[in-house]
């Protein structure tokens, strides 16, 4: 490739991240994107200004109402279709003025049951971790949850790899031209956060679980903000849930996005303080949690998620399905779900 051309592209993503990045500080938000026949209120409109009204538009305007407490709700008949989500722009008025944003309201199918798949669900069937194919497997099975790592290339793009390095090749010090050129291991190309999220948002069972991996660059707050601007760029917000062992990660994705679900995985924070610092939940090593067995309780008790992981060993799956653990990630999904079906 030639260097103009190269120059072009790099402008290109640039351009893309700058614009996604001004995204996330939309002034309207909603407090959830899911609704079903029995869930016809949806959430809250919230907005960083004061807005007399807010009004419907867009094609699926009709479908949707607002009361004088800006609860947004889906009509009845709308939910009784198959369709998978509706796109709905809210607009609000105000005294600074007209803020709009488009929203993706997703009718919720979404799986109940224990297992996130870790990095996909690649070991039993032989494909890479981290691949598309691997998302759309744990899909395939049934898991509540599919989970993935996210790195931020030299030039800001974001990429799809557990390890910071890919064939010798540093992620962080990397161009996003030259990491779109390789391969994983099934022959996929190393996938983008945009095609990763793309592709989970064509079905609405398994939720895409986000690990914001730590910067050895210092640059975490950063890949912090372009992962959260890239997820409500693509109006991801119903589908993704977000993990992190950086606590100050966790903590910004919060401050960007109040309403988004953030667990912590370094294990050394009490459920008290995740409490105080409003994050949803903990997902500990089973390690930690097996030496602090009283967390699971009082974490309960504060509504705060629980999750361990990697669990792979039928014993130790069954011990946390015994304490009612909300979630287990695992290398070995098909085995847990055999466990919870039963
Ligand atoms: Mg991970």
């Amino acid at each position: 490739m030639n260097k103009t051309l190269l120059f072009v592209i790099n402008l290109i993503f640039a351009a893309f991240s700058g614009a996604a990045v001004s995204m996330a500080q939309s002034a309207l938000s909603l407090t959830n994107y899911t609704y079903s026949p029995t869930q016809l209120v949806i959430g809250t409109i919230q907005s960083k200004e004061s807005v007399a009204r807010f009004t419907l538009r867009g094609p699926n305007a009709a479908l949707f109402s607002v009361n004088k407490d800006n609860q947004l709700a889906i009509k009845s008949a709308a939910t009784k279709s198959s369709t998978q989500w509706y796109d709905l722009i809210i607009e609000g008025r105000g005294e600074k003025g007209t803020q709009r944003d488009t929203f993706r309201l997703v009718n919720d199918q979404f799986i109940r049951n224990q297992v996130i798949a870790h990095r996909g669900a690649w070991k039993q069937s032989g494909t890479t971790e981290n691949s598309l194919t691997s998302l759309n497997n744990a899909v395939k099975l049934g898991c509540m949850g599919s989970e993935f790592d996210v790195h931020m290339s030299s030039d800001s793009v974001l990429f799809i790899h557990h390890d910071p390095t890919i064939e010798g090749i540093e992620i962080e010090k990397t161009p996003a031209s030259e990491l779109a050129k390789l391969k994983l291991s099934n022959g996929e190309a190393l996938p983008t956060l945009d095609a990763y999220l793309r592709e989970g948002m064509k079905q609405n069972r398994t939720r895409l679980i986000l690990e914001i991996k730590t910067s050895k660059l210092g640059r975490s707050m950063a890949l912090t903000e372009r992962v959260v601007a890239m997820v409500h760029h693509l109006k991801a917000q119903a589908w993704v849930e977000y993990i992190a062992f950086d606590y100050d990660v966790c903590k910004k994705v919060k401050a960007l996005d109040p309403v988004a679900k953030v667990s912590y995985l370094n294990g050394d924070k009490s459920p008290a303080q995740l409490e105080a610092d409003r994050l949803n939940g903990f997902d500990y090593h089973f390690s930690v949690l097996k030496k602090n067995e009283a967390w699971l309780q009082d974490a309960k008790q504060r509504h705060l998620t629980t999750n361990a992981w990697t669990v792979n060993d039928q014993p130790t799956l069954q011990w946390f399905l015994d304490q009612h653990v909300d979630y287990i990630t695992t290398n070995e999904p098909e085995l847990l779900l055999k466990l919870v079906s039963r």
